[in-house]
Order: structure tokens, then sequence, then C-alpha cells
């Protein structure tokens, strides 16, 4: 029987907080517990948050908590063709067409439900364009992402999402093409992540259905919270890892905070 494999997939667009560090140290928890494999990946598809300095941070403080992880690292943004790849096979399929339509007009197009981030369904102008007109935008440079053609997925769970943008503007990819592309290359079989990502996970595995790859077992975790009861951002300082160790936070006191003892 081949090993378990588990990941840790930050985006560095921020520094690592007291959330990340619950995460990472499940999944190493959970990995070895299965005698498993630990992956570390860096998702960097947005190339207007991602920072360099927040990759080297990445490595340092997990480092620093005392976590290993297999090299190489996959770098999403060194990956942008195979995700590419898996637009084309489903656009050939009709699973999924571009849409031109700005933020603004996507949201004037927008019906009166709403997807779990708050946002109206897209009402769907872009699905009507014929694949050579489609073509023949993106040659003349149209600025364009790719909605998923929910009514032909015909699947309730995802259904929550409408029309949703798999791949954004001005970036290669996006995050919904690009982990489910990830985890199938890598060989992920557990994919262990906060509850706030729970909800996309429908999206991921109707993308999983499409494309004919596994689908590995969800584990949604709960989050951190601070004294408030809020759940930690990035641009919180107060709970970086870098922070509370200049405060003289030790990996262990960190881990015991966490509850791994
Ligand atoms: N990169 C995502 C984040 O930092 C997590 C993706 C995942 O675990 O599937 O929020």
């Amino acid at each position: 029987m081949s090993r378990p494999v588990f990941r840790f997939a930050p985006s560095p667009n921020g520094l690592l907080h007291l959330g990340h560090a619950y995460s990472a140290l499940l999944n190493a928890q959970m990995a070895a517990q299965a005698d498993g494999r630990l992956l570390l990946r860096i998702e960097d598809t947005d190339e207007s948050r991602s920072r360099p300095e927040f990759v080297s941070a990445i490595f340092e403080d997990l480092e620093w908590l005392g976590i290993s992880w297999e090299m190489p690292v996959r770098i999403q943004s060194e990956h942008f063709a195979d995700y590419q790849a898996n637009l084309v096979r489903l656009w050939d399929m009709g699973a999924i067409y571009p849409c031109f339509c700005s933020r603004k007009r996507a949201h004037a197009d927008g019906l009166q439900i709403r997807d779990p981030d708050g946002q109206p369904h897209y009402g769907g102008s872009c699905r009507a364009l014929s694949r050579a007109d489609a073509e023949e935008r993106i040659a003349h440079g149209g600025t364009h992402g790719w909605r998923i053609d929910m009514a032909q997925a015909g699947d309730p769970e995802a259904a929550v999402w409408g029309d949703a943008m798999i791949a954004k503007r001005h970036v290669g990819s996006s995050y919904h093409i690009a982990v489910v592309t990830d985890d199938a290359l890598q060989g992920v079989t557990h994919v262990v992540r906060g509850l706030d990502i729970e909800p996309a996970t429908p999206l991921h595995r109707l993308l999983q259905g499409l494309l004919g790859l596994p689908t590995p077992v969800y584990l949604h975790h709960d989050l951190i919270r601070d004294a408030e009861g809020h759940k930690l951002s990035k641009s919180l300082s107060s709970t970086a890892l870098r922070e509370l160790r200049g405060d003289g936070a030790t990996a262990n006191n960190i881990r015991r905070r966490l509850g791994f003892g």
C-alpha cells in the first residue's frame, strides 16, 4: 500500500499566524500518525498579493516550529502551464467558458441569489458567446477569466456558487483550478485545511469529477480565533509567529498553546 500524502498549502500574501501554525501542525501530526508523507506547497497564483519575502518567511517559520516536509516544494507560479492545460480540457468539454466582464459588469449582470462569499451569482451573459466569438476575443487580447457552466455541471452541492470564476483575470490561473490540479499531480490523499475553505470543497470535487481526477479525503478543522472570537487575519500582526517569537515565545510554547503538547 502506498503511504498517505498530506499537504500544507499556504498563500504567501502575509506572515503565518497561529491559525496557519495549527493547520501545519495538524497535518504534520496526522501524517506522522498514519506513517504518511507531508508536502509543502506555495500557493502564489495571485500575483498581485504574493511576495517573495513571505515565501522565505513561510520556510523559516515552519522550520522554527519544528515541521519538516519533503523536497522539492511545489511553487504554483512555476506551473501555470499545467493549470492552463486543465482549463483547455474543461473548455473542450463545454464545462467552462471565458468571461470578459469586468468585476463591475459581472455584478451588474448578477442574479438575486448570493454565493457563500456573499457575491451575487453571475447572470451568464458570456455563457451565450459562441466558441468562435470567444476565441476571436481572446486572440485579440480580450481580458477574461474562466467560469464554470453550473447548469451544465448539474451538481446540486456546487451549484451554491453559481457560474463560479475558477480562473481569474490577469493571472494564468487561480486557486480553484490550481489546487485541484496540484492535489492530483502530487498524489495528495488527505486534504486537511480550515473550515473557512469548506464551502469551496464541492467546487473542487466537481472539478475533480470533470477532469477524471481522484478525490482526496477532506477534513476541515476549526479555526483558531482571537480573544474576541474573530478569525485571525494575515493583516493582524499580533498573532504572527515571528511577532510571538520576537516576544520570547518558543516553538514549544506555540505547540502547547495550540494543543500539540
Ligand atoms: N492556499 C490556501 C490558503 O492559504 C489554502 C488552500 C488549501 O489548503 O486548499 O488559504
